[in-house]
């Protein structure tokens, strides 16, 4: 028997329309590249957008089912195309700005891109590879200053593009469940993979992020998107702050701990996400020059990678700021799992308590999780089984776009196998250990690269730490440790032995410890470890 409720299509559409009738009044915020401080209300926004749409229709010649690419940092235009391409039933591609050459290349063709939005600040990039991507029709430059000059051919000015185009536009109907955007996978190892997602999957995973025991996010808040426009649409937060009638904060290329910490004071933010090493550059600089006045952030919320427990426990000490890991990806939407504290953590000790909190924590409601040991069977929730991380649920990709066999990555029974290796507890909270590919074998026993590096980072006198397997004559492989010092610090590669053998083994503390200027990062600011691998595997030590 069928319920007998309306059909009403969870699309951007629906997104934009409510964000424009609810909370017109509210602001969206960019430092603009050049420093200007830009700020429009919702309703600016919603009436631009629909320009937008116009213009990409009447002339872009943008059809249903294009794929429409952007290049760009996080500001207000970025978050217009958000809107007005799915608005006209194309898909929004943002791209990632740091990828090399090569890289973006391969996207742009793969994706079969037809008209790219980029920065004027990145054009030169562009520039250079224009002639491999010749099926893309126009470029639009977007915040260009006077008498800007480009090579790349058909470019047009964003502001001249929708200045003469109407404010009416219907949007072109859609079903919930076509393609809506993409992003690629930052392709760490072997190409890039392209994730399509739904108008359905954007909408319900936004619900979800708002959601109290997610990012908690209100019409209160004044939410900093630090996080790329182009990794995983900033975790959803475009859509997210739409429904929730939060401010929005832009940063565009100011991304540096100083322009941070300057954004986060002034322009009074409440809540903000980013990757640990986006955390550990503010809590440092924070450290260095506090702000008069007591920052108003009531949450932070990190993913990406593993936080270091002792960055949550400076910020919650120092600043009174708190802190909460998030897990997913680029596959899952990105959000899997949220680790926020239960009421019956109140019991346990404050170190218990950071202990859980830079856990990976709990599933969102919309999806399952399930630890899949190497021998095919379900791991028990004891906190002490490892396996692999499988999930599904409604915005978990169900194939790659264009791929024809998929089978390495699904199970038999469909769900989705991340590469990423973790534990249950008996209350539901994942623990990751490791990615299946950065785990080290030695001797036959597993050791993670994971639980080495948060140790070192516990040490005060190191600021970052990275392991990876080097290849090893007698035990197959052995951990190799990099490390940051902090500001005039040494330590001797005894004392730091001596430091992990309180909680490790002696098969996993490393033998071999380097101390480098600084770990290599990936394009969305996490360890390099394919880079570090490279320096220090092929060309040996
Ligand atoms: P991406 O698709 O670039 O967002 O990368 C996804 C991968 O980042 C996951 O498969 C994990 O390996 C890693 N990751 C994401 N969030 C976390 C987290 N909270 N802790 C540890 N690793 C994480």
């Amino acid at each position: 028997m069928k319920g007998q409720m309306m059909h009403y299509p969870l699309t951007t559409n629906t997104i934009i329309e409510y964000g424009n009738r609810v909370f017109a009044h509210k602001e969206i915020v960019t430092k603009l590249p050049d420093g200007t401080r830009h700020c429009y209300t919702f309703q600016d926004m919603y009436v631009r957008t629909k320009k937008l749409a116009n213009a990409l229709v009447n002339q872009l010649n943008i059809h249903p089912g294009d794929k429409v690419a952007t290049f760009a940092w996080n500001h207000y235009q970025h978050l217009e195309l958000y809107y007005a391409i799915p608005g006209v039933a194309a898909v929004c591609h943002p791209l990632n700005i740091r990828l090399s050459h090569e890289q973006v290349e391969y996207i742009v063709n793969h994706a079969e891109d037809k008209v790219i939005f980029i920065d004027a600040t990145l054009v030169p990039f562009f520039e250079k590879i224009v002639p491999l991507v010749d099926q893309v029709q126009h470029f639009v430059i977007i915040n260009a200053p006077q008498h800007f000059k480009t090579t790349l051919p058909n470019a047009i000015d964003y502001e001249e593009l929708i200045a003469n185009e109407s404010s009416d536009f219907n949007w072109v109907q859609v079903d919930e469940n076509d393609a809506c955007a993409m992003c690629y996978t930052s392709g760490t190892t072997g190409a890039p993979k392209g994730v399509l997602y739904s108008h359905r999957s954007i909408y319900l995973h936004a619900q979800i992020v708002l959601s109290p025991n997610a990012g908690n996010i209100s019409t209160f808040d004044k939410v900093l998107m630090v996080v790329p426009q182009f990794h995983v649409f900033a975790w959803g937060l475009p859509f997210v702050c739409m429904m929730a009638g939060a401010d929005m904060i832009m940063p565009s290329s100011h991304l540096q701990p100083v322009s941070l910490v300057e954004i986060l004071d002034k322009e009074k933010v409440t809540f903000a996400t980013g990757v640990p090493t986006i955390w550990m550059g503010i809590y440092q600089e924070l450290k260095k020059n506090p702000p008069k006045e007591k920052l108003l952030l009531r949450d932070y919320m990190v993913g990406g990678s593993a936080m270091p427990q002792s960055l949550v426990e400076g910020f919650e000490k120092d600043f009174g700021i708190t802190g909460f890991t998030a897990w997913g990806m680029t596959e899952t939407s990105p959000l899997g799992t949220v680790s926020r504290l239960q009421k019956m953590h109140s019991s346990l000790s404050q170190e218990e308590r950071y202990k859980t909190m830079v856990k990976q924590g709990i599933e969102m409601p919309g999806v399952e999780i399930r630890i899949v040991k190497e021998d095919g069977t379900i791991a028990p929730k004891d906190g002490e089984t490892v396996g692999e991380i499988q999930i599904r649920g409604a915005w978990v990709i169900s194939s790659y776009y264009k791929m024809e066999d998929n089978s390495a990555y699904f199970s038999n029974d469909g769900w989705f196998k991340t590469g990423d290796v973790a534990t249950m507890d008996a209350n539901g909270y994942l623990h990751i250990t490791d990615r299946i590919k950065d785990l080290i074998k030695s001797g036959g026993e597993w050791i993670s690269s994971v639980a080495l590096e948060l140790a070192l980072m516990a040490h005060p006198s190191i600021s970052e730490a990275c392991v990876i397997a080097i290849p090893d004559d007698r035990w197959q492989e052995r951990p190799l440790a990099c490390v940051v010092m902090k500001e005039g610090e040494t330590i001797s590669a005894e004392i730091l032995k001596a430091f992990l053998l309180k909680d490790f083994a002696p098969y996993q503390v490393p033998d071999q410890f380097i101390s480098i200027a600084q770990i290599p990062k990936t394009s969305v600011g996490k360890f390099d470890k394919k880079e570090l691998r490279r320096m220090y595997t092929a060309d040996g030590l």
